[in-house]
C-alpha cells in the first residue's frame, strides 16, 4: 500500500525540471495507484496541490507542475540559522515586534521570515523579525482565517434567504467568536 502524497512525489522525482500538464500526471498517478493498491486514487489533483502548497512543486501556470531538485534545496537553505536567530532577536531586543512583550512576560520567541519562503524571502538577518508564538501563528493563520470568515458570512446570508434558522444560528455564533477576538474586523459582516 502506497500512501498518495508518496506516490505523487514519485512521478515528480521521476520527470524533474519539465512542466508537466496536470492531465499527463493525473492519469499516471491513477494508474499506478489502482495498479499498487487495488482501489482508486481518490483526488489526485487536490493531491497535487497540496505539494505545490507545501513548495515541493512549482505551479507554473493553470494546471501544469514542475519539480526543480536544485530548489528545494535552496528553499532548505532558507532556515534561519541558530546564530542568525540570536542575531535578530538581539536586534529586536528580545521582544515581540508586535506586541513587545519577551521571555519576561512568559511568551516563547520565535524568528520569522518577513517575506514568507515560498515567495522568495531569504534568510538573511534584514528579511527576520521576532515575533512572539502566538502572533507568528496569527500572521501564518491569516489569510486562512480570513477565507473562513468570508465562507461563514456567505453560508449566513444564504441561510437568511432561505429563513434557515438552525444554519443562521450557527453562522452567527462562529461570527461572534471572530468579533469576540477581534480577528479579520477589516471584514465587514452585515448582520
Ligand atoms: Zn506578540
Amino acid at each position: 500500500m502506497i500512501v498518495q502524497e508518496a506516490l505523487v512525489k514519485e512521478f515528480y522525482i521521476k520527470n524533474p525540471n519539465r512542466d508537466i500538464p496536470h492531465k499527463e500526471s493525473v492519469a499516471w498517478l491513477m494508474r499506478e495507484y489502482l495498479k499498487r493498491n487495488g482501489k482508486p486514487f481518490a483526488d489526485p489533483d487536490r493531491a497535487i496541490r497540496k505539494l505545490a502548497q507545501s513548495g515541493f512543486l512549482i505551479k507554473v501556470s493553470k494546471g501544469v507542475y514542475r519539480y526543480n531538485p536544485e530548489l528545494i534545496t535552496k528553499r532548505e537553505l532558507e532556515d534561519f540559522t541558530p546564530k542568525q536567530k540570536e542575531e535578530i532577536m538581539k536586534r529586536d531586543g528580545y521582544k515581540c515586534v508586535i506586541c513587545g512583550k519577551g521571555r519576561a512576560d512568559g511568551v516563547e520567541l520565535q524568528v520569522d521570515h518577513i517575506k514568507p519562503k515560498d515567495l522568495g524571502g531569504e534568510a538573511t538577518i534584514e528579511n527576520g523579525q521576532t515575533l512572539c508564538a502566538q502572533h507568528n501563528y496569527m500572521k501564518k493563520n491569516f489569510n486562512q482565517t480570513e477565507t473562513g470568515k468570508k465562507m461563514f458570512i456567505r453560508l449566513y446570508n444564504l441561510a437568511k434567504k432561505e429563513g434557515n434558522k438552525e444554519l443562521l444560528d450557527f453562522c452567527t455564533q462562529i461570527l461572534e467568536v471572530f468579533e469576540k477576538n477581534n480577528i479579520n474586523g477589516h471584514i465587514i459582516w452585515e448582520k
